[in-house]
Parts: structure tokens; C-alpha cells; sequence
């Protein structure tokens, strides 16, 4: 038989907590008209990322659409206009859709893009009323021309402190996105990206053409000059059998 004494206690106990809480101020949060700021590295809706120099950062490699693990990724590359390019590499994302109903939110695509063009935001209100909205588009997720932000990025790979030489082509072990990414897809004379709060300089400059004592760069053998009009430095094009 149950010990009255100890259940009337446990009664009481349980009252008290009630009682210690009831007069106290509700901390309900009043969303979405007061909305709680969130940790830097929540994974919410993705952003395509520019550069300073309003060129896209995506170069169409589709290694985050390789690496997603829930297919929501599509991408249609292109040649990039040497003239008038959209990306600092051959190419760029014609087409970039995000299926939200398909991501699982893992991050995966941001870890596997080598120039820091697509992160995943602390931004996760994405509901909504019908299935084909929650298709993504390029400019849905492109950040508008003028802006240009590393995002979440910054959060995950922190610049490493002054003291700290950056890997080429690794940066902390990760595939930095700044002067490697030109020269890997053959633009190695585009000025680099540099700019970070607290990013070092870099141990050697991206591949440039510009003998010493001369300020235009010359095209090396096989080369061809394209005049480029969102770019500092003339660029150059290998020219092709
Ligand atoms: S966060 Fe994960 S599931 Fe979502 S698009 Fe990126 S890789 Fe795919
Ligand atoms: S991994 Fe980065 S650069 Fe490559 S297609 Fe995806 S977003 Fe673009």
C-alpha cells in the first residue's frame, strides 16, 4: 500500500514547481512578428554568391550537385562570352534550381564547392503554399548585382590568424575559393579575392603574365587577349586546335 505521506509530498513538491513558475514572465516568442536571431552556421536557405567584381562565384563545376545525396540540385552550364563573361571560369550555371523539398539540409553542397559560390543560410523560413515554389531558381538564390558576401562561409572556415601560411591550393585543408579557383579553370591572371576580414595574403600571386617592369600583360604562346569588361586585368584564352 502507497505511503500517504509520501504522496501528499509529492503532491506538494509538484505544486511548488507549478507555483514557481506561474508568476513568472512567459518567454513565448511572438514569431514571426518577433523572430529568435539564429547561430551563424544553421543551415537554412541556400545564396549564390558573386565576387567583388560582380562576377558569379558558381563556375558550373556541378560538384555540388554531384555530392548531394538528395538529388536537389540542377545545373545547366555554359561557355562563358570571353567578352562579357559571367563567371571567372569557362563557364557558368545557365540554370540553378534548388528543389527545398528534396533537401535534407546537410550542407554537403556548400563543403563540396571549391569557390565558395553556394552556402547555406541561417535563413529557414521557406514555407509556403505550393510545391513549385519551393523550386529555387538562379534568381531566387543569386545575390543581387552590388552585393557580394562570403555568407556562411566565413562561419564554417574561419580565416586562419596572420601567423598562419595558407596551403596552396588548400586553405585549412579546404579548397579555398579565392586565387586557387581562378587558375584552376585556366583565368589565373584575374585579380584575386583577397579581401576577407583577416585573410592573409597570399604566399604567391595567381599566375599572372605581366613580365616585371611591364604593366600590360602579354599573352603567352597559344594565347589570345580578350578584352574583358567586368574585369581589372585584361584576360587571356587559350586558343584552341
Ligand atoms: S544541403 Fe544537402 S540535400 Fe540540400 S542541396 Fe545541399 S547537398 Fe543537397
Ligand atoms: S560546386 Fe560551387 S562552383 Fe561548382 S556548380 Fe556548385 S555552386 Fe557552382
Amino acid at each position: 500500500m502507497a505511503n500517504p505521506l509520501k504522496s501528499t509530498g509529492e503532491s506538494l513538491r509538484g505544486m511548488g514547481v507549478t507555483l514557481k513558475n506561474f508568476f513568472k514572465k512567459p518567454i513565448t516568442v511572438q514569431y514571426p512578428e518577433e523572430v529568435r536571431p539564429l547561430p551563424a552556421r544553421t543551415r537554412g536557405r541556400h545564396v549564390l554568391h558573386r565576387y567583388d567584381n560582380g562576377l558569379e562565384r558558381c563556375i558550373a563545376c556541378m560538384l555540388c550537385s554531384g555530392t548531394c545525396p538528395a538529388d536537389a540540385i540542377y545545373i545547366e552550364p555554359a561557355e562563358n562570352d570571353p567578352a562579357n563573361p559571367n563567371s571567372p571560369g569557362e563557364r557558368f550555371a545557365k540554370v540553378f534550381q534548388v528543389d527545398m523539398l528534396r533537401c535534407i539540409f546537410c550542407g554537403y553542397c556548400q563543403a563540396a564547392c571549391p569557390t565558395g559560390a553556394i552556402t547555406l543560410e541561417n535563413n529557414t523560413a521557406l514555407a509556403t503554399y505550393t510545391r513549385t515554389s519551393m523550386l529555387y531558381n538562379k534568381q531566387d538564390l543569386l545575390e543581387p548585382p552590388g552585393t557580394a558576401t562570403r555568407g556562411a562561409a566565413l562561419a564554417w572556415e574561419p580565416a586562419p590568424p596572420p601567423e598562419v601560411k595558407p596551403l596552396i591550393p588548400e586553405f585549412k585543408g579546404v579548397f579555398d575559393g579565392w586565387e586557387t579557383t581562378a587558375a584552376a579553370v585556366g583565368r589565373g591572371n584575374l585579380p584575386v579575392d583577397v579581401n576577407e576580414p583577416g585573410h592573409p595574403k597570399p604566399l604567391r600571386k595567381a599566375a599572372s603574365t605581366v613580365p616585371p617592369g611591364e604593366s600590360t600583360p602579354k599573352a603567352l604562346p597559344g594565347q589570345t587577349a580578350v578584352q574583358d569588361s567586368k574585369n581589372i586585368q585584361p584576360a587571356y584564352k587559350e586558343e584552341r586546335a
